[in-house]
């Protein structure tokens, strides 16, 4: 009952100092014998409960009962084939599923929230999960707590605890509460933060008094068992494809079999090849591909920081036509520099290098509020905290005003700290025998809370001609693309609380730092421009100090295409979607604006991306189609609530991101339409056969190796092709356009048509040679043997090279380069070794009853499956050129 007892007295029981925490040993060994910080969640399924999960299908059941069949009448070979088959599917499914797992496993890894902690007397980043009990965690808005804490210290700390208690409105903290009453309920317990719930304002500090399943939220176990396997949009669209694909061929596979009953065909043979047919050609394995395609996707997304947690993202990704991005530490480098300070009447340019300057007293006064009202520290050249606090604590070290001797000398008493919709934070101070409010923030409010000015050292009234001659400073400041920031201050007698210091205060004057954008961003927003994309940028910044900035990146040509979050205010939502497209930088916004920036968006069709960082930022990064969080400054709400995260917080990853999306999305549709391409080739060579009398091209043991060998490794192989790089030169896909759209469907339908005669084909040709025809009867069992073999080699190998073919509806393919996916070269030379194995290798041969070419053949059957590939180039041709007219 932690709870029930004073700060120093759990200190003593934690056995740890609250200054300098616990020692790194210390940690470790209460690691080992604790274990990590981590709720269990479900067990998970064992490769041996995997791989039987892959045999619980129908057509596998209908397989087995094949197999089953054909070991009771003595065809041994073809029951060891099926079974084979059966088993080697099985165990290539629990590979794609392992390698995608692990693929989102490692990301998984990568978001893992992170803590601040005091170990060895200094303050770390850790993992949540190699937390302690006794380790001192710092808590700060916006960050989730990782363990059961008692505070010890505790400033305006509010804590949401819906997690626990279903409430949302966040309870306030105080660290020197005490609740004696054992019964407190938990919602109560002002004195204790627990796990999994998350600090929206204020800071606060406390000691660790229970870990993992020890928690609250591990006692009652209600586990975040969010299901991550949940299928993408595309996946359950090709699921279905699948499906009705699945009826299709099995009422095709029916029709063969009773029309070769009427026939009076072999039964049992023709049983086995509708089967055999039914397995090939059922698109079973079209999620399961896509699942692949995905998983290494996001995997290599990772290598260039974009990190996607979701991975349905990396489909939306690709349809992405509005970039909503902020401004400071996305599109700029984060890295402010005091240039220039104002007192009334009195504009100072700020030396860049050096220290010992003067200042005059109310200019000095000015820079102590601002150094006062910092967090941040900066020692050694080395900043921690808010980048504009650093510039500021820089500006007082320039002028021997440093952090540390103000804040020794005027120790703070009091605070309300900075948020994003008052644009403000204030601290109290003591100030000789008194105390001192001392406030920054945005120039602006801080003139609508102000009541006096400090000029020549003198306090007087603040007129209307002040604030104008304060706005106008602060314009022109903004015009260079200065960030603006204004410091006020009042004095009290006592201690005031947070709610009355923003109130009746002496404005001091206004600071314009620098913040130089990212050098490499403007070519992104060329590029995305090109892509049909609209970059826009969405700001808490001054107006005109956005739109500077939105000029020289390339996002705004003129201010005109900027509006300001009192703007959007004062417009209905309708008014507002239909103006938003002549807009490009949104100015002085606050998180709820963000949230109808989306949705105006969204309304006039579009897919939006959106970033943020705070704590407020949640509800519009779950609005937008795609929300992407800061992996440096954001917070662990904004990363939960993200579906993507920028480990580097640059715009251009992005814009790779969606580079990536669009590619990722065409190679998945590369291996669909080549899956698809060559079942139907399979279903065409038997279907005919079957409705013309003739004998069938192909055994069911050659049907199934061709479909699980032949096929797969292309298909992956596909998945992994290198980016297009004109595919950022294309528009935005329409997320509800078809996945056949623009001619591949066609592609499909032809192309497999073509391998399905073409297999036919070859087996006449077979047949021919030894004088035999598609109509003969009786035809030798070695002749039929040698004109499989043909139409084996002709369906497998055209189905090979026509995987090259599928690396791009219009381009060549030397235009792509012929080995420029070595995956797909290494896999269709694989796939022509094993088919040469299979008719080379004596008892391999006798089993799939296949026997060795000759030489002449060997020419014909080549020269067969390159036709698919050939006319498919020409047929490539012709689009280019009509592409050009
Ligand atoms: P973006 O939303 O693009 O990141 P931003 O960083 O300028 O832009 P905010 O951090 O919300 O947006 O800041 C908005 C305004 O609040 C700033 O223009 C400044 O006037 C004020 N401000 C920012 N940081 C502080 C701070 N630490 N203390 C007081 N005021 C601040």
């Amino acid at each position: 009952m932690w709870f029930a007892k004073s700060a120093p007295e759990v200190l003593t029981e934690c056995k740890v100092d609250p200054a300098t925490g616990l020692t790194t040993e210390e940690a470790q060994a209460r690691l080992a014998q604790y274990g990590e910080n981590k709720l269990e969640g479900k067990p998970k399924k064992s490769l041996i409960a995997l791989f039987f999960s892959h045999l619980q299908d129908m057509l596998i059941y209908v397989l087995l009962g094949a197999a089953v069949i054909t070991l009771v009448i003595g065809e041994y070979v073809d029951a060891i084939i099926i079974l084979l088959v059966v088993f080697l599917n099985a165990a290539i499914g629990v590979i794609q599923e392992y390698k995608a797992e692990k693929a989102v496993e490692a990301l998984q890894q990568m978001t893992t929230p992170k803590s601040l902690v005091k170990r060895d007397g200094q303050i770390q980043e850790i993992n949540s999960e190699d937390i302690v009990v006794g380790d001192i965690v710092v808590i700060d808005a916006g960050r989730f707590i990782p363990a059961d804490i008692r505070l010890i210290e505790s400033a305006n700390l509010q804590i949401e605890e819906s997690a626990l208690t279903g409430e949302s409105v966040p309870s306030e903290k105080d660290a020197n509460n005490i609740h004696p009453d054992p019964k407190t309920p938990i919602g109560d317990k002002t004195n204790m933060a627990f796990m999994s719930t998350l600090a929206t304002y204020g800071r606060g500090e406390g000691v660790v008094v229970a870990t993992a399943m020890e928690t609250e939220i591990g006692k009652i176990a209600k586990i975040l068992d969010e299901d991550i396997e949940e299928m993408t949009p595309l996946q359950k669209r090709l699921d279905e494809l699948g499906r009705v694909l699945g009826f299709i061929a099995i009422a095709v596979c029916v029709l063969i079999f009773i029309i070769a009953f009427f026939q009076k065909r072999d039964l049992f043979e023709m049983f086995l090849t509708a089967i055999s047919l039914a397995v090939a050609a059922i698109p079973e394995g079209l999620p399961a591909i896509v699942a692949i395609v995905l998983a290494l996707g996001v995997t290599r997304m990772s290598k260039i920081n974009a990190i996607v947690k979701k991975l349905p993202a990396v489909e939306t990704l690709g349809s992405v036509s509005i970039i909503c991005s902020d401004k400071t530490g996305t599109l700029t480098q984060n890295k402010m520099t005091v240039v220039k300070f104002y007192t009334l009447d009195n504009l100072q340019n700020v030396p860049s290098e050096g220290t010992g300057f003067e200042a005059r007293q109310e200019e000095q006064e000015l820079m102590k509020s601002f150094v006062l009202c910092s967090d941040a520290t900066y020692e050694d050249g080395q900043g921690t905290g808010d980048p504009t606090e650093v510039a500021l604590i820089v500006l007082g070290d320039k002028y021997d005003l440093s952090r540390q001797r103000l804040h020794t000398e005027y120790k703070r008493v009091g605070e309300k700290p900075f948020d994003s919709d008052r644009k403000l934070m204030s601290t109290l101070n003591q100030e000789g025998t008194g105390y001192r409010v001392h406030t920054k923030g945005a120039i602006d409010n801080i003139l609508k809370i102000a009541k006096n000015a400090l000029v020549n050292g003198q306090v007087v009234p603040l007129t209307a001609e002040m604030k104008a001659n304060y706005l106008q400073v602060a314009e022109a400041m903004s015009d260079d693309a200065l960030r603006v920031l204004g410091a006020a201050y009042k004095d009290t007698d006592r201690v005031i609380d947070p709610e009355e210091m923003e109130q009746d205060l002496t404005v001091l004057g206004i600071v314009g730092m620098i913040d130089p954008p990212r050098l490499e961003v403007k070519d992104s927003i060329a590029q995305a421009k090109s892509a049909g994309i609209t970059p826009v940028m969405i700001t808490g910044d001054h107006r005109n100090t956005a739109a500077a900035i939105a000029k020289e990146l390339g996002i705004a040509s003129a201010l005109e295409q900027s509006i300001t979050g009192t703007e959007i205010d004062a417009l209905s939502e309708e008014e507002f979607a239909g103006k938003i497209n002549s807009y490009r930088v949104f100015a002085r916004v606050s998180p709820e604006h963000k949230v109808k920036i989306v949705k105006a968006y969204q309304e006039q069709g579009n897919v939006v991306s959106m970033t943020g960082d705070g704590v407020n930022d949640a509800p519009s990064l779950k609005n937008a189609d795609i929300g992407v969080a800061m992996g440096i400054t954001g917070t662990d709400v904004s990363k939960s609530a993200s579906d993507m995260i920028l480990a580097d917080d640059n715009f251009t990853t992005i814009v790779h991101a969606i580079e990536e999306g669009r590619n990722i999305y065409n190679n998945i549709r590369k291996s669909v339409i080549f899956l698809l391409s060559c079942n139907l080739g399979e279903v065409v060579a038997i279907f005919a056969s079957v409705l013309f009398f003739w004998p069938v091209p192909l055994l069911a043991t050659q049907i199934l190796w061709i479909n699980l060998i032949t096929d797969t490794l292309p298909a992956i192989a596909l998945g992994v092709d290198p980016g297009d790089k004109e595919v950022m030169k294309k528009k935005p896909r329409d997320p509800k356009e078809s996945f056949f759209a623009g001619g591949a469907g066609a592609r499909a339908v032809l192309g497999g048509t073509l391998i399905g005669v073409l297999t036919l084909v070859a087996f006449y040709f077979g047949l021919n040679e030894y004088g035999y025809s598609l109509g003969s009867a009786n035809i030798p069992d070695e002749v039929l043997t040698y004109a499989r073999t043909m139409a084996f080699v002709v369906l497998a190998g055209s189905q090979l090279f026509y995987s090259f073919a599928m690396r791009s509806p219009t381009k060549s393919i030397f235009q792509l380069g012929l080995f420029s996916n070595k995956y797909l070269v290494v896999a269709v030379v694989v796939g022509f070794m094993l088919q040469l194995g299979v008719i080379t290798i004596p008892f391999l041969a006798d089993a799939f009853k296949l026997q060795m070419l000759s030489g002449g053949d060997w020419g014909i059957v080549i020269l067969f499956s390159l036709i698919p590939l050939t006319l498919n180039e020409i047929a490539k041709i012709f689009m280019r050129m009509t592409a050009k007219n």
